[in-house]
């Protein structure tokens, strides 16, 4: 890390670049060309691979520029190109090195437009993508047998909060010869260091923790020099899902509070786990801070911290789940997460209703199944409006 930074002061300073004017919080430069003193100038940055100075805004722009060098350092990654979206980034981290007759290993609980990308898009374009239970080491090392040239891999996973091994993963995945590409966002950069794991590459939606209040769209892909300045930033330049300036800069203004905020969110997700742990009207709580999660050993060894997110299973499915999400004063009705208030979703009729019953039944999300992304209020605002949603959806 820069100068040996610890991770706060690097989400604070690093990257800044300051204009002739020294301004404190960094400049928005929303301008989507540049000028060259002379003709010389302008030819020699066209031909430069990693050129000094800038060339148009699809290929790189100073705030972007800052916010990519900012959350590089703090993930501990050689370099990363910021995206339009999370989708861009996760897109972009496959696409951009793969072609026909190339396979995908991917766990089998993921984001739902993450899976719609491996399974409907990829296979379009002659790449097979095999879908795996996350959790089984033997299934990867006998889907990884054929050889692979990507491992594709959300964890914690979305909604259900599963924890996959990924140093084991890693390893299995390098042995047959492929690039690991973790999507991170659940665990956040605060608590989960992917690439000290062995991943190769980390991708983020930055709209959830890294934004966290619910102002912009935003994704970024982290990893080598080579790979980010090769074959990812050849395919970004080309296809154009560029991060506007002014998204760049209020994700800069993001990750300066990124730690606190997500701090402050896991403290108040643990508070509420103890308070609701034992409701009547709960059939399960998930939360892999808790004791009986069942990957609780790996969360330990592999996080350090449990998250912002807590997964509740009630008794009563759907009818019970509407009535809880409909009760809810504080908590509000979404299907963001990471943000600054707290949002509740219904997974089986929102994020996942298109994946269809029987992969919702496959990946256990049931219709009582209610994810519930824990924001910046008073823990005891939360835990008196959850609870008394609770019960009131326990006893309509
Ligand atoms: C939201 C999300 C994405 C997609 O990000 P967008 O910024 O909405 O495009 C990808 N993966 C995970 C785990 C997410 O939560």
């Amino acid at each position: 890390m820069e100068n040996g930074w610890g991770r706060r002061t690097a989400a604070v300073q690093a990257g800044t670049m300051r204009s002739g004017w020294g301004e404190t919080a960094e400049a928005i430069f929303l301008t989507q060309g540049f000028v060259y003193a002379s003709a010389a100038e302008a030819e020699a940055r066209f031909a430069a691979d990693d050129p000094e100075g800038f060339i148009y805004a699809r290929y790189g722009n100073p705030t972007v520029a800052m916010f990519e060098d900012r959350i590089a350092a703090l993930e501990g990654a050689e370099a990363g190109f910021a995206t339009a979206s999370g989708m861009a980034a996760v897109t972009a981290a496959l696409m951009c090195d793969l072609r026909q007759g190339d396979r995908v290993v991917a766990s089998r609980a993921l984001f739902g437009s993450c899976l719609w990308v491996l399974t409907e898009l990829l296979p379009r374009f002659g790449v097979q993508t095999v879908l795996v239970d996350g959790t089984d080491l033997d299934a990867w090392k006998a889907a990884l047998e054929g050889g692979a040239r990507a491992v594709f891999l959300e964890t914690v996973s979305n909604p259900m909060l599963e924890v996959i091994d990924l140093a084991a993963v890693a390893r299995l995945a390098h042995g047959a010869g492929a690039r690991v590409i973790v999507d991170n966002v659940f665990a956040t950069p605060v608590f989960q260091r992917a690439l000290d794991l062995g991943a190769d590459v980390v991708v983020y939606s930055a709209t959830k923790h890294i934004d966290g209040q619910g102002r912009c769209l935003g994704g970024v892909v982290l990893g080598a020099r080579d790979f980010v300045k090769g074959p990812l930033q050849g395919f970004l330049k080309h296809t154009g899902a560029a991060m506007s300036p002014f998204n760049a800069w209020v994700l800069l203004k993001g990750l300066e509070t990124l730690d606190l905020r997500v701090r402050a969110q896991a403290a108040t997700a643990a508070e509420i786990a103890a308070a609701l742990r034992g409701h009547p009207g709960l059939a399960r709580l998930i939360w892999p801070g808790a004791p009986d999660h069942p990957q609780a050993r790996i969360v330990a060894e592999q996080t350090t911290g449990a998250g912002t997110i807590l997964t509740l299973d009630l008794r009563g499915g759907k009818p019970a789940a509407f009535g809880f999400l409909d009760a809810l004063r504080i908590v509000r009705i979404s299907n963001n997460l990471g943000d600054a208030k707290s949002l509740a979703t219904h997974p089986a009729t929102t994020t996942h209703q298109r994946i269809g019953a029987a992969a919702r039944v496959h990946l256990g999300i049931g219709d009582g199944v209610v994810r519930l992304s824990v924001g910046l209020e008073d823990a005891a605002d939360l835990i008196a409006d959850i609870g008394r949603a609770l019960d009131s959806a326990a006893s309509p």
